[in-house]
Order: C-alpha cells, then sequence, then structure tokens
C-alpha cells in the first residue's frame, strides 16, 4: 500500500500485546509524514518493536484544538499523517474527536485503520448479550456522581460497557452491587491481551467478593459488562437486596454486627456491607422503595 497525500489516518494500536496489530496500520506508520501521539515517549516503545524510525508530535487532550491548526497546514502542504493513542483506538475514552470533527467539516480525508479495541475484545469474550449494548466509558470518581451515573441506568435493557483503573475498581463494584443488587450477571475483563489477562464471570455479589479475595485482582485495566435489566428483576428474590437486608437488621442490631450478619446471608463482602449499613444509619436508615 502507498499512503493518499493530504490524508489523516486514524491507526488503532495494541491494547497490550504488541503483536495485535495489523500489517496496514504497520505500513501507515511506516509511510506517512508524521505521526501524532498521545504520549510520545510510548508511541516510541511500539515504533521501536516494529523497527520504524518515524516522526513523532504530541496530540493529548490539553492541546489538541491548537494541534489540530498545526495539522491543517500540514495537510495544506499534502503531508500524510496518522494518529494513534497510547492503546486501542484513537477517539475511544482518548483524544482526537475534536480534531476529527474540525478536519472533517473542513472536508479533509480521514481514513481509519481499524484493530484492537477494549469495548470489542472484552464483549466478544463475555457472554453477555451483543445484540445491543452502550458504551459507557469511565464512572465519575467522586462517589456520588458514579452512584447517580449508575443510577441512570438502573433500567437500562441493554448490555452495558464500563472502562474502569485499579483506583477505583473495587468502589465502583461496591456502587454496581448497590444499585443494580446482587443477582446480575457481570463479567469483568482485566489486562485483556497481556501476561496476567484474567477474566471473571458472575453474578454482581460473586464478584464483590472474587475482587477482595487477591489483590492482583484489583491491578492493571478493567472493563466491566454488565447484563442489561430484565423484568425478573422485578420478582421478590431481587428485591431481597444488601439495603433491605441491612435495613432490617439495623432496627435491632449494632453496624458491625448487623453487616457480618448480612454478609453471611447474601454470601458478600462484610467491608462493603460495614461501609453501606453505616451510610444507612447516618441517613436514618429508612429502606428506599
Ligand atoms: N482507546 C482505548 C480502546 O480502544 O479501548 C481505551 C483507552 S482508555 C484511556 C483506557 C481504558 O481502556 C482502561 O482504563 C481500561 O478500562 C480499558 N482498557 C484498555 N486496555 C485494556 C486491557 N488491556 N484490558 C482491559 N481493559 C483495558
Amino acid at each position: 500500500m502507498s499512503v493518499t497525500p493530504a490524508a489523516i489516518y486514524i491507526v488503532a494500536t495494541p491494547i497490550g500485546n504488541l503483536a495485535d496489530i495489523s500489517q496496514r496500520a504497520l505500513d501507515t506508520l511506516t509511510q506517512v509524514d508524521i505521526i501524532f501521539a498521545e504520549d510520545t515517549r510510548n508511541t516510541r516503545k511500539l515504533l521501536s518493536h516494529y523497527g520504524i524510525h518515524n516522526t513523532l508530535h504530541s496530540l493529548h487532550e490539553h492541546n489538541e484544538v491548537e494541534k489540530t491548526q498545526y495539522i491543517i497546514q500540514l495537510l495544506e502542504k499534502n503531508q500524510s499523517i496518522a494518529l494513534v493513542s497510547d492503546a486501542g483506538t484513537p477517539l475511544i475514552s482518548d483524544p482526537g474527536y475534536r480534531m476529527v470533527n474540525i478536519l472533517s467539516q473542513a472536508g479533509f480525508s480521514i481514513i481509519p485503520i481499524p484493530g484492537a479495541c477494549a469495548i470489542i475484545t472484552a464483549l466478544s469474550i463475555a457472554g453477555l448479550s451483543t445484540e445491543r449494548f452502550t458504551f459507557e466509558g469511565f464512572l465519575p470518581s467522586k462517589p456520588s456522581a458514579r452512584r447517580a451515573y449508575l443510577e441512570e441506568n438502573q433500567q437500562e435493557v441493554r448490555t452495558q460497557v464500563y472502562y474502569e483503573s485499579s483506583h477505583r475498581i473495587q468502589a465502583s463494584i461496591a456502587d454496581f452491587q448497590q444499585v443494580f443488587g446482587q443477582h446480575r450477571e457481570i463479567v469483568l475483563a482485566r489486562e485483556l491481551t497481556k501476561l496476567y489477562e484474567d477474566i471473571f464471570r458472575g453474578t454482581i455479589a460473586e464478584l464483590s467478593v472474587w475482587i477482595d479475595a487477591d489483590p492482583m485482582h484489583k491491578k492493571g485495566e478493567f472493563v466491566l459488562i454488565l447484563q442489561g435489566f430484565t423484568k425478573t428483576e422485578n420478582n421478590d428474590e431481587y428485591t431481597l437486596s444488601s439495603e433491605k437486608v441491612l435495613s432490617s437488621l439495623l432496627e435491632e442490631l449494632p453496624v458491625k454486627q448487623a453487616s457480618s450478619i448480612a454478609a453471611k446471608m447474601l454470601n458478600i463482602s462484610k467491608n462493603n456491607l460495614y461501609k453501606q449499613a453505616l451510610q444507612l444509619k447516618s441517613k436514618g436508615n429508612k429502606p428506599k422503595n
């Protein structure tokens, strides 16, 4: 292949395993006049691995708009350009959409070079319905905002895909438990395509136990895939949520004892229930309808 002048290529790179890159992507990265990368040091490692020596410039979320002006000048001089991000497909929870938007409105040629993307990789092994799914990106870092975000999805019937980092995985799973209950199916895909790739499949309650079982389970990069809401969740079994169990126990028992008994009944982490019990206590222990 040979690259088209005055065009920008949006090139997917691996999400871990360096072998997961197409021949077309490598040819493009070799032949373009200049590559814009989220982190040039990171992309340099990929290029060195494949013996590619090309010019790298940075384009990240803080300089994207000003770099777009420079890219326009280069395209007007008939240069060919590639955009890559640190991992996977650019623009997917990564910089680039403002640039692509401006360039497309200006009539420039924008060419995709497809490849790895953590969303699709995780969905391909989850075993949950892929007929319809929503990509939810990263959850907000503040607990109250995160909970509100999840609550909006409580009755979402489509499969949902979330990105998560090691800093917040435990807190996010605790919130999933509170918002979606114990019984929904969930898949956690950790370190996809890497040495310590790990896939957990089970209910949210089982995931909560699994994440606490080993410090390694909290390390790395994660995709969470949640089964969509089904009508059967309206049944009595589902409504036996941790909140209802704790609320009843708290009427008779102190927080520590209530969370310990609830943990045994629901087979989920005592620590998470303890935190939830404290919150319920401070709210006056009123169960939600
Ligand atoms: N553009 C990337 C893509 O195409 O998937 C996503 C970039 S986003 C900044 C990084 C997030 O993607 C991580 O925090 C994690 O949620 C997910 N991710 C990326 N690589 C992953 C991997 N190897 N295993 C699991 N999740 C991954």
